[in-house]
């Protein structure tokens, strides 16, 4: 089963953030925009490789990433609408998955969870069972593939397919592996009908998979030929781009909310809508400076 975190409702949300006292990031006034608008069925909120520390001062690459988590949910509060669903593409935690990292990043994710239900992969950053004893309701269910984290959800326009590309914690590359693979091959056969995206924290790198994900051509093989499948979505580099498969199907690589590992790429998040027939997304970078923060780009989805 998925570690995905149901939404707060007002009253909940104002009970725990009254409960976390002094922690300004918490503040019910910082997130005003929260409460009294209407929710988006076709709009989905973005995040990934949020790195958050268990010391909430901690920097890397000049970057705080609490502080930068923080704006990034004072952002997603603000937003004229609620989303139908906020994903957290992996790399939750800042290095090794530490209880001290989830117990920091459950604290920060408050506010975004009284907008929408919460769905979080992991990364190889992450530590599987820290990040179950965290949200200890999911860890107690069966897992839909034996030690991986995975799921589908559905929307009006989508189903959405979470996998998890942990191997090693600490150690870059990442892999599916064969069980999660048939797993993926079923669920996606079980659903022919409806547009079809795929979320993994790795990305599929092409020919030889060294830092990404160790399995991305049998991945492509599995996605390529069932048609449903428009878009695979992905973070790890910390480098936001968007380019089209030979298939048709579109490699979105989300920001970092955390630090680029590059000079000039953009930290932030990512608003995703979804048409009939494309999908919008809108890059929100911190920076607002940054040449392609509110660049907005419509993917056409492939035939079926
Ligand atoms: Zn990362």
């Amino acid at each position: 089963m998925p570690v995905t975190l149901p939404q707060l409702s007002r009253r909940e949300f104002l009970k725990r953030a009254a409960l976390a006292g002094a922690v300004t990031a918490l503040a019910p006034s910082s997130y005003a925009g929260l409460f009294g608008k209407s929710r988006d069925h076709h709009t989905f909120f973005f995040l990934s490789d949020t790195h958050i520390a268990g010391n909430p001062a901690e920097i890397y690459l000049n970057v705080n990433m609490t502080d930068h988590f923080t704006a990034c949910a004072r952002e997603l509060a603000a937003w004229p609408v609620k989303p139908a669903a906020v994903i957290v593409n992996g790399d939750l935690a800042y290095l090794a998955g530490k209880p001290e990292d989830y117990a920091q990043f459950a604290l920060l994710i408050e506010p975004v969870r009284a907008l929408a239900p919460v769905h979080l992969s992991l990364g190889n950053h992450d530590e599987r069972e820290n990040f179950w004893s965290a949200f200890p309701h999911d860890a107690k269910k069966v897992k839909a593939v034996p030690e991986k984290q995975a799921t589908v959800f559905s929307s009006d326009r989508a189903n959405w397919f979470m996998v998890d590309s942990l191997g090693i914690t600490s150690k870059t590359p990442g892999i599916l592996g064969p069980a999660q693979l048939d797993w993926l091959t079923h669920q996606l056969d079980a659903r022919p009908g409806k547009p079809a995206i795929v979320v993994v924290h790795h990305n599929p790198q092409f020919p030889v998979p060294t830092t990404g994900l160790l399995d991305t051509s049998a991945l492509m093989e599995v996605l390529a030929s069932r048609r449903q499948v428009k878009a695979l979505v992905f973070g790890h580099t910390h480098d936001w781009h968007i380019v089209q498969h030979e298939s048709g199907i579109h490699l979105i690589n989300l920001p970092p909310t955390s630090y680029p590992f590059k000079d000039g790429q953009p930290s932030g998040w990512v608003r995703c809508t979804l048409a009939k027939d494309s999908m919008e997304l809108e890059l929100r970078s911190l920076d607002v400076k940054h040449p392609k923060h509110a660049q907005v780009q419509t993917l056409p989805w492939r035939a079926a």
